[in-house]
């Protein structure tokens, strides 16, 4: 009798607690066709995830998707897989590198030349230079450790909701919730952990106004799960397989309402990441309800947004991040001024506080063109292949090295690397020869270092400028190290390859080596001007050289 009273207790705590089922959704309105959809950002057993390739897009194909994108942990070294179909589904390569402003989720990248790591912005140009989409990962988890940090870095598209994140809020009560109503109805209790993430909305906003940037839901599958830190992968506990791959996909996917596939691997890879690129797509939580058709059409002053809704969903229209028009039903239409639009489509019974968008568009722009994702670099380590005579900014220079000995010039170096510096001829003058092996064990943070007295002429100028080529394309540390102490050095990477380019660095631009220091150096205690090739961006075990001429402080 009592096992009775328990078991009639725990179903009705279970009925109260039970996410509802998705919605049902009425006919797409005319002429809107269902989108092409998948998942962004999963792991695989490469890296941290618990699944082959083939596991996974067994479950996207399991889940309804027509596409999947995989990010494992990287820097960006190992050949990606070609797109292929795989169970069905279009499987599409991608990495996941680790840099100190946070994970950066790179697209559409050949097998990068160097190893790619350090700065964000650094990591961020080289995916540019590769041809690739640079997305922030993450950039709301509630661990400092893995939030982007450098939003001056030109990235595409940032996650405005990462599944990760939200499974690290702080909120027991929605993950016990969750726990007991996996079994039942799996997506809809992964859903229950979502809410809407205000700070990274808001930033998205405020970044859409200066320039294109797309916001993406992404994954972060890793089918496992830590069993003491739970919200992390893995731990020295172990991990559960759970929640599993296939619910994970169904729980909230991307949408892209124009792109056509043709079951040609490459070619429609590439529809993918162009509409990827352009922000023609949107996020929906299809755990709510869906697949659903979402349209926001702009044209001559006036919006118009029409979705495939139930009756009671709440359209909101945002212009430069405030919300200027809401409705509920199926179509919203708005006189539109110039400005950035964006859509969020929300359903009453939505998960969080404030509920979680069931649609969330990309930035519309309307009269504005904003700058693309990748403005220009005009004073950073920028590429010039003209002589620096006709550079235009700086007025004075003080010439470091121009032509004869290196004076005063030292190596330093782990013991299992080599360095040489020589003085080679060259037209007119002499130029500097920098050769290196990279070499120990990655513990050793193996690495070379040509060292350079700074003058104290330093200290009248804001910048350091040289012209530089190596014989492959590599990322170069330039550094400058305080008197007396070895381990008080800013610095700045620069990107090198076979073609001579005059190099630019403000001072302003290095950055500390650990955030205990100064941002910036104070110039009157600088010493000496580094110039490392480390592990960050060299492989170790490899060599080369690098020529360097015409060394000036200039302002
Ligand atoms: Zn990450
Ligand atoms: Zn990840």
């Amino acid at each position: 009798m009592r096992r009775f009273a328990l078991l009639t207790i725990a179903a009705v705590v279970l009925f109260v607690i039970m996410p509802p089922a998705p919605r049902p959704l009425p006919a797409a309105p005319p002429g809107m066709a269902a989108p092409i959809r998948g998942v962004i950002h999963v792991h695989t057993n490469r890296s941290d995830g618990t699944g082959s390739v083939d596991d996974v897009t067994r479950a996207a194909a399991a889940a309804g998707l027509q596409f999947v994108i995989v990010t494992d942990h990287g820097d960006g070294t190992r050949t990606p897989d070609l797109p292929d179909y795989r169970n069905g589904v279009l499987y599409i390569d991608g990495v996941e590198v680790s840099t100190i402003d946070g994970h950066l989720v790179a697209l559409g990248l050949p097998k990068a030349p160097y190893p790619l790591g350090g700065e964000g912005r650094d990591v961020v140009d080289d995916v540019h230079r590769l041809g690739g989409i640079a997305i922030a990962a993450h950039p709301g988890s509630p661990k400092p450790d893995l939030q982007w940090k450098d939003w001056n870095a030109p990235i595409d598209g940032l996650e405005w909701l990462s599944a990760d994140s939200e499974w690290r809020d702080e909120r027991p009560w929605a993950f016990v919730r969750t726990l007991l109503t996996y079994p039942f109805r799996p997506p809809q209790a992964l859903a229950l952990l979502l809410d809407r993430p205000e700070p990274v909305i808001r930033r998205w906003d405020e970044l859409a106004q200066r320039r294109r940037i797309f916001g993406v839901a992404a994954a972060d599958a890793h089918a496992r799960v830590g069993v003491r830190s739970f919200g992390e992968p893995y731990d020295s506990a172990g991990s559960l397989h759970f929640p599993s791959y296939a619910n994970s996909f169904r729980e909230f996917s991307i949408a892209l309402p124009d792109a056509r596939l043709t079951r040609d691997a490459a070619a429609d890879a590439g529809a993918v990441l162009n509409a990827i690129r352009d922000g023609a797509f949107y996020s929906m939580i299809d755990a709510l309800a869906g697949p659903a058709a979402l349209r926001v059409a702009a044209s001559a002053g006036s919006i118009t947004v029409d979705a495939q809704a139930p009756d009671d969903a709440q359209i909101t229209l945002f212009r430069n991040g405030v919300a200027v028009a809401n409705t509920q039903g199926r179509r919203l239409e708005h006189a539109a001024d110039a400005g950035v639009y964006r859509v969020e489509v929300t359903l009453p019974s939505g998960p969080g506080t404030p509920p979680v968008p069931w649609l969330m568009s990309n930035p519309v722009y309307v009269d504005r063109r904003p700058e693309a994702p990748a403005p220009p670099r005009t004073s950073t380590a920028s590429a010039r292949t003209s002589s620096s005579a006709d550079l235009s900014g700086p007025r004075t220079f003080h010439a470091v090295y121009d032509n004869g000995p290196a004076r005063g010039w030292t190596i330093e170096k782990n013991a299992a690397s080599d360095a040489a510096l020589d003085v080679v001829g060259a037209l007119p003058g002499t130029q500097l020869l920098l050769r290196f092996a990279i070499s120990g064990s990655s513990a050793d943070s193996p690495y070379a270092a040509f060292v350079m007295p700074a003058t104290s002429a330093i200290g009248m100028y804001d910048r350091l400028m040289f012209m530089a080529r190596a014989d492959r394309p590599m990322r170069l540390s330039v550094q400058l190290r305080a008197s007396g102490a070895a381990d008080s050095r800013w610095r700045r990477s620069v990107y090198v390859d076979q073609m001579p380019r005059a190099i630019e660095v403000p001072f302003a631009d290095f950055h500390g080596i650990s955030t205990s220091m100064p941002e910036h150096p104070d110039l009157s205690q600088i010493d000496s001007v580094l110039f490392v090739i480390d592990s960050v961006n060299t492989k170790i075990g490899s060599n080369g050289q690098i020529q360097i001429d015409d060394i000036k402080y200039a302002k």
